[in-house]
């Protein structure tokens, strides 16, 4: 029979009453001067001392049993019902050993999540999207970076169409995914070239005037089909919007696309894309490239040179980084394929 003294407070008034209590057929029985309650023990709740603190019994009607006897505390908390929930919990609380091993558990959750998750489950939405969606995302982005950082293109008309020529005639000999060209003007942007969800494959002006071939150009433009084949724009977005990407790959709601358009732009040129993703990009341009009997070297040539005078503006290598490492396959002599 466990028993053990403590104060009891009524829930009325702070005062506290010297008791003493005691378990009996399932009951805890508290008796003191002027009290004499027996509570049954499923409506008991015990709380563990902390460090040297007295542990806390808490009672139906906001009564409260102190006591300092630790060893009864235990044996009380022993006593009551099995199958209680917060019994098990405050098993597992008792043991810092669990708790802090739960802790890690979490963290490796939270973190696993983000770092392979979210991704993971924006290649499954961008996969399972429609085209359509894409497309949208595409020309709100468009549309969006037109306002702030993109004006129409000052190349001559003739110059412009001769690069899209090339790429028409280069994606006939070629599979090409769907996409279309675009020249824009961006001091912003400078020397730059961006795949946005869709297809839409932007040049800018500064990119074109840099250049000295035209086939530099069409590596460029190849490395950006790269993205477009993988959809990685759309990935980008729906990583950006995290947990939600998940939401979108399961509803197959496209009512949040404009909130996707809204951050895309800055993404892409705050070297958003992944390494992982610019890997695949320069894959599918490498093997576009010789398929194309063009020399891989043009693309090295073109980041270079942009590499060289990017040293004050946003460029095509703020969001393409480690140069060095990624251009060296395409210095490798090129074979038509
Ligand atoms: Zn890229």
């Amino acid at each position: 029979m466990t028993r053990f003294s403590g104060d009891f407070f009524d829930g009325l008034t702070s005062r506290a009453h010297p008791v003493t209590a005691s378990l009996e057929a399932g009951h805890l029985r508290i008796e003191g001067d002027g009290i004499a309650i027996a509570v049954p023990l499923d409506r008991v709740d015990v709380a563990p001392p902390v460090g040297a603190a007295r542990g806390v019994v808490h009672l139906p009607e906001a009564r409260e049993l102190h006591s300092a006897d630790h060893a009864a505390l235990s044996e009380l908390a022993k006593a009551m019902p099995s199958g209680r929930p917060e019994r098990w919990a405050r098993h597992l609380e008792s043991r810092l050993g669990y708790a802090l091993a739960a802790l890690a558990v979490s963290v490796l959750i939270v973190f696993g999540g983000l770092r392979w998750g979210v991704p993971a489950m924006a290649l499954l939405a961008s996969h399972t999207l429609p085209a359509g969606v894409d497309r949208h995302i595409g020309e709100e982005t468009l549309l969006l970076m037109e306002k702030i950082s993109l004006s129409p293109s000052t190349l001559p008309a003739a110059r412009q169409q001769a690069l899209a020529h090339q790429l028409a005639a280069q994606c006939r000999g070629q599979a090409c995914p769907p996409h279309r060209l675009l020249f824009r003007d961006s001091p912003l942007f400078g020397a730059n070239a961006m795949a946005l969800p869709g297809g839409t494959v932007v040049v800018t002006d500064a990119l074109v005037k840099q250049s000295h071939h035209d086939e530099e150009v069409l590596a460029v433009i190849a490395h950006e089909l790269g993205h477009v084949q993988h959809r990685h724009s759309l990935r980008l977005a729906l990583q950006s919007i995290g947990a939600g990407a998940i939401l979108v790959a399961v509803t197959g709601d496209i009512g949040s696309v404009t909130d996707l358009a809204a951050g895309l732009p800055s993404l892409l040129l705050q070297s958003g894309y992944s390494r992982d993703m610019e890997r695949e990009a320069d894959t599918y341009a490498l093997a576009w490239l010789n398929a194309a009997c063009i020399p891989p070297k043009r693309f090295a040539d073109m980041l270079g040179r942009i590499d060289k005078d990017a040293s004050d503006k946003a460029s095509l290598l703020d969001s393409h980084p480690g140069t060095v490492e990624r251009i060296r396959p395409f210095l490798a002599p090129g074979g038509c394929t």
